[in-house]
């Protein structure tokens, strides 16, 4: 009993899962942090949660070099040219997470200066909620971003959102020392 390799199907499903494996495995995120989301990002990366054990600690600054961006905070309308750019700039293929609630439906600021989603102007893949996201819930939109990469979630032609949204997976505990403030 032996493996068929002569059949092109066998070794094609083998080869793309190497690559998915391959690219799952070294998501480079673009950290775009405009607030205090960005916070909550960089703690993910810290040796406390260790982004590193999933490949994605390598934050890269350049569009050019990375394939995952974050979009951590609110963003203005002068802003997102900007950021679209980046985006364009970006290799493929490439995801998108939101993450918090000012990047995915502008939050609190429910003004006339600040996009009220990103996903208006961005395909947005994965939505992280939270005000701010917690590191485990960031890690959890990374994992989903995984997940997608294995499942061949990029179609071959044309870029769709897949519009993934986490949610949250925390107990959220009492505060560990009792506020004591007093005004005099
Ligand atoms: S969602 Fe909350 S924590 Fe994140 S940028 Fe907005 S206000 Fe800040």
């Amino acid at each position: 009993m032996g493996y068929d390799f002569s059949a092109d199907n066998y070794v094609t499903t083998q080869l793309r899962k190497v690559i998915n494996w391959s690219r799952r495995s070294s998501v480079w995120p673009l950290p775009f942090a405009t607030a205090c989301c960005g916070i909550e990002l960089m703690a993910t990366a810290s040796s406390r949660y260790d982004l590193a054990r999933f490949g994605a600690e390598v934050m890269r600054f350049s569009p050019r070099q990375s394939d995952l961006l974050i979009v951590a905070g609110r963003v203005s309308i002068k802003m997102m040219p900007v950021l679209q750019r980046i985006y364009q700039q970006m290799t493929e293929p490439k995801w998108v997470i939101s993450m918090g609630a000012c990047a995915s439906t502008g939050g609190v600021f429910d003004t006339y200066a600040v996009v009220q989603g990103v996903d208006q102007f961005l395909p947005v893949d994965v939505y992280v909620p939270g005000c701010p996201p917690r590191p485990e819930t960031l890690m959890e939109g990374i994992m989903t971003i995984q997940k997608i990469i294995d499942e061949d979630g990029l179609p071959p032609s044309g870029r769709k959102p897949l519009n993934v949204a986490v949610q949250p997976s925390h107990e959220v505990t009492a505060q560990p020392v009792p506020l004591n403030i007093s005004v005099n």
